[in-house]
């Protein structure tokens, strides 16, 4: 059923009016989580014929020297959320196309048999509920189970550290905590340890400059924003809906996800925002985002 929608949506007009209006004087960010390599030839092959294909940096560089010259039309930018293993496999095709590709990884995650907490199947208790208590409430929860975050499991869920370096200099690595919790959810000990340590240990084992977070589930508040300004990252990634522009908040910048579709008419709807368009009602009905979590001041940023 939705297969049709999507077609016909796309056969509407709607996404390449979308696109040839709203896009085209602005950067739309897109989220991937883990496709496979005929997946992205399929997919990069759409996008990188109707987007200009940017790189997160070269947006960042541009709205710091406010230079909105530097920016094409219809700029777009790849990003992939996690680390997950199979994102090793996109290196051919990102290569064949010579595009910037962004992947946030998970710092406690990568490189060991370790696994994310969302894909435990935790009886009982549904992954939105987790979602919605206190970070510290959750982890009891799941230990009750069995999980704990850093458990050892018999595979790997995340890449390898000789995955990513067989990435360098192909794709962009940047932070996305260091076990995704949903970072509103944490207190200020835990948001420190996610959002600034998790920088300090990516840059310690990639032997490289990390300057982009991308909050876990698209969740932040204030607090986390300052944490990662004085953490020394230049921008923060949501999962709020809408296009960026050289004047948007670089801590707050918006980002569409693609459900990491297989069908190109679901690709050509979602990409363009109209799927996120009418879903979020132009993104004031969204159930991720900012949470105006009450805290006290300013927190300290403790430098180790
Ligand atoms: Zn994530």
């Amino acid at each position: 059923m939705k297969r049709l929608l999507f077609k016909i949506l796309r056969y509407s007009g709607l996404p390449l009016l979308f696109r040839e209006i709203w896009q085209r004087r602005k950067v739309t960010i897109l989220l991937f989580h883990d496709i496979d390599r005929a997946t992205a030839e399929k997919t990069f092959d759409y996008l990188s014929s109707r987007y200009n294909i940017i790189s997160l940096d070269r947006f960042v560089q541009a709205c710091l020297r406010r230079d909105a010259g530097a920016i094409p039309e219809k700029a777009m930018i790849l990003t992939f959320d996690d680390g997950h293993i199979g994102n090793h496999a996109i290196k051919p095709v990102v290569e064949r196309l010579n595009i910037p590709v962004t992947i946030f990884l998970c710092a406690g995650i990568i490189n060991t048999n370790r696994h994310y907490w969302f894909t435990w199947p935790h009886p009982g208790i549904g992954k939105s509920a987790l979602k919605r208590m206190p970070n510290r409430e959750k982890l009891r929860l799941l230990a009750e189970s069995g999980f704990r975050v850093n458990r050892e499991f018999d595979a790997p869920q995340a890449m390898s550290l000789e995955q990513i370096n067989d990435l360098k200099g192909v794709i962009d690595l940047q932070a996305h905590t260091i076990f995704h919790p949903i970072l509103p959810q944490c207190d200020d000990d835990e948001a420190h340890e996610e959002i600034v340590t998790a920088k300090k240990i990516l840059e310690r084992l990639l032997d490289l400059e990390i300057s982009s977070i991308a909050y876990p589930n698209g969740d932040y508040c204030d607090r986390d924003i300052e944490l990662a300004k004085e953490a020394g990252y230049r921008s923060g990634i949501t999962v709020d809906f809408g296009f960026n522009t050289i004047d948007s908040d670089l801590f707050r910048l918006k980002r569409l996800s693609v459900n990491d579709t297989k069908n190109l008419d679901e690709l050509a709807v979602k990409a363009s925002g109209v799927w996120a368009f009418f879903k979020t009602r132009n993104g004031k009905k969204q159930d991720h985002g900012f949470m105006n979590r009450p805290y006290a001041g300013k927190p300290v940023v403790k430098h180790i």
